[in-house]
C-alpha cells in the first residue's frame, strides 16, 4: 500500500471477491427521504449476522498479523471485563449535582471530552433492543495528532492505526471507570466503546451533547479537539440533566473547504450533503471508503487532514467564526 494519498487507488481482488452483492450505501438509507433507524452492516460481531462480515473479517486477520496491533488489544488495558454490582443503597441528590459529579469523575478518570444527552431509541440499530436506561454519558479522548498524521498505516507503518487503538483502550477505561462510579452510587449502568460498534450509533448523541458539527468527512468536529479523538459512552438511570447541542461555525467552514475531499485516495467523500434515512448531511460513501479503510488497518487520513483537527488550531477557528458572526449580527 502507498504512502502516496494522490496515488488513485486499486482494491485488493482478494477484498473485492468477498463483497456482498448489496451496496454498503443502500443498507446505510443513501437517498431515502423516510427516518428509519440505522441497520448493522460493519464492525459488528457476529460477522456472519451483518453484510460486510465476510470484508470486516478480512480486515481483522490482516489487522491482527501486525504484532503491534495485536499487542496494543491483547495487553492493552481496557479496564474490568465485568462491571461491579448495583449498590443495594441508592444515594440521593439532584440531577444537576449528579450531572456536575459525573462529569468531574469522568474528566478525573481519562475522558478530555464529556456530554451529558436523553438516549434517542432512534440511535439504536434497528434489529437491537434499546437499553432502558434513559440517559447516555457520553465521552471523547483525544488522539495524538502527530501520530494520527502519519496515516495511513500499513504492516511496516504503524502508528496512526496503533494511536486510534491505543485510544480506544482508554475510552474503554474511562466509560467502564464511570460506570462502576455510578453503580457504586445505587444506580444502573452499561459502557459502550469501540472499536467495535456495539448496540448504539454513539455519533448522534454527541451530537445531540454538544460535542460538536458534524464534518464533510463523516465525523463530529470538536471546538477543542476538531476530529482528533475518539467516542465511547455508559448509558444509565442516574438522573441528569441535558447538555444542549454546540454550532460554531464548522458546518459551514465545510462548505468552503475541501481539504479531506482532496485528500482521500477512494474520493469517498462528497462536496454535497445528502439525504440519508431521511436526513439531509454529510455523508461518506461506504463502498468507496471501505476497500480503502481494509487496506490501511483503519485509513484515518481525512480526520487528520482536517485543518480543525491540527494541535490548538479548533479553538482559535472557531472564535473566529463566531466573533466575525457577532459583528455581521451587530453592524
Ligand atoms: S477514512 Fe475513508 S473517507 Fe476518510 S480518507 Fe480514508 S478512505 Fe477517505
Ligand atoms: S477537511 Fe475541511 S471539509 Fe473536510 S471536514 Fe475538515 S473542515 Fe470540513
Amino acid at each position: 500500500m502507498s504512502k502516496n494519498r494522490t496515488t488513485p487507488f486499486q482494491p485488493d481482488p482478494e477484498q473485492l471477491a468477498l463483497l456482498p452483492d448489496i451496496s454498503g450505501n443502500t443498507i446505510n438509507g443513501q437517498g431515502e427521504t423516510r427516518f428509519r433507524r440505522p441497520t448493522r452492516i460493519y464492525w459488528h460481531n457476529p460477522p456472519d449476522a451483518i453484510p460486510y462480515g465476510r470484508i470486516q473479517q478480512w480486515m481483522v486477520s490482516r489487522f491482527n498479523r501486525v504484532q503491534a496491533f495485536r499487542e496494543v488489544y491483547a495487553k492493552g488495558d481496557r479496564g474490568p471485563r465485568e462491571l461491579d454490582p448495583v449498590a443495594e443503597v441508592q444515594v440521593q441528590d439532584s440531577p444537576a449535582n449528579w450531572s456536575a459529579r459525573a462529569k468531574a469523575f469522568a474528566s478525573q478518570h481519562e475522558a478530555d471530552l464529556v456530554g451529558i444527552t436523553k438516549l434517542d431509541p432512534n440511535w439504536v440499530y434497528d434489529d437491537c433492543e434499546p437499553p432502558t436506561e434513559p440517559w447516555i454519558i457520553v465521552l471523547g479522548v483525544e488522539m495524538d495528532h502527530s501520530r494520527l498524521a502519519q496515516a495511513p498505516s500499513s504492516d511496516e507503518d504503524t502508528a496512526s492505526a496503533h494511536e486510534v487503538s491505543v485510544q480506544y483502550n482508554r475510552g474503554a477505561r474511562a466509560a467502564s471507570s464511570l460506570a462502576n462510579w455510578i453503580r457504586a452510587q445505587g444506580y444502573h449502568s452499561a459502557s459502550h466503546a469501540g472499536p467495535w460498534a456495539g448496540s448504539i450509533t454513539a455519533t448522534p448523541a454527541a451530537l445531540a451533547c454538544g460535542f460538536g458539527e458534524l464534518g464533510k468527512h463523516g465525523n463530529i468536529i470538536n471546538r477543542q479537539y476538531g476530529s482528533s479523538f475518539r467516542l465511547s459512552a455508559v448509558v444509565t438511570d442516574l438522573p441528569l440533566v441535558a447538555d444542549e447541542a454546540s454550532e460554531f461555525g464548522a458546518d459551514d467552514f465545510c462548505t468552503r473547504c475541501q481539504v479531506c475531499i482532496n485528500a482521500c485516495p477512494p474520493s469517498a467523500i462528497s462536496d454535497n450533503k445528502q439525504m440519508v434515512r431521511g436526513v439531509k448531511k454529510w455523508y461518506v460513501d461506504f463502498d468507496k471508503c471501505i476497500p480503502y479503510f481494509n487496506e490501511t488497518h483503519g485509513c484515518g487520513i481525512c480526520i487528520a487532514v482536517c485543518p480543525w483537527s491540527r494541535p490548538g488550531t479548533a479553538p482559535r477557528l472557531a472564535d473566529k467564526i463566531l466573533r466575525r458572526r457577532k459583528r455581521l449580527y451587530v453592524s
